[in-house]
């Protein structure tokens, strides 16, 4: 991994949603294209992310790490896997995960336990999952609205965790994107070059 460095810290917990079934494409995309629960990233992206420990230790919170470098070949699998305008990046040029230069993220309480968010991260529920596997977005795609750092129908403490990771993010040198709560660019993404297939094991 030339231009990738590998993620691990004790704050952290490396759990990539990708490298399991329970995730919107209901399978375990990471381990079949051979890549696996790694978090690889740009090591601005991992600087970035180990400038917040003061605040997690001070707060007695753990960060949980969904997503994080994503091999254009696993991006293309998926792609395939829920062709629905709006839930992927057209193509892995145009994904930032593709860049390592984009991470998914939540807060957890310092058992592991999410902090409550209007959403999974990903907007997962099995039941959804479902649905888009036989080819029925309906649902999902208004589930999806809640997604949104502009939806302010959830519990308080809900749009107040999600505005809390918005400004910790931002606070370090991410930005938000206005569709997915959990999703975070490195600011000036666009400096940084679609990373190829590179092989992790
Ligand atoms: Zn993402």
């Amino acid at each position: 991994m030339t231009q990738l460095v590998l993620f691990e810290d004790s704050h952290f917990i490396i759990d990539l949603m990708y490298a399991k079934k329970e995730n919107m494409f209901g399978r375990a995309v990471y381990e079949e294209t051979g890549y696996g629960n790694k978090a690889y990233m740009h090591k601005d992206v991992k600087n970035a992310l180990l400038r917040l420990i003061p605040f997690l230790e001070q707060n007695n919170l753990k960060m949980r790490l969904c997503d994080a470098y994503r091999p254009p070949l696993a991006h293309e699998k998926m792609q395939e896997l829920i062709p629905f305008p709006g839930f992927m990046a057209l193509s892995p040029e145009l994904s930032n995960h593709c860049h390592g230069t984009a991470v998914d993220v939540c807060l957890t309480d310092i058992n592991g336990h999410n902090l409550i968010y209007p959403t999974e991260v990903d907007a997962y529920e099995k039941t959804f999952q479902q649905q888009v596997a036989a080819g029925d977005f309906a649902e999902f795609k208004i589930h999806l609205q809640k997604a949104r750092h502009d939806y302010n129908e959830a519990s308080p403490e809900a749009v107040k965790n999600r505005q809390q990771l918005k400004s910790l993010m931002e606070s370090v040198g991410f930005e938000s994107i206005p569709h997915e709560w959990w999703h975070y660019n490195l600011k000036n993404w666009q400096n940084y070059p679609l990373i190829p297939n590179e092989k992790a094991q």
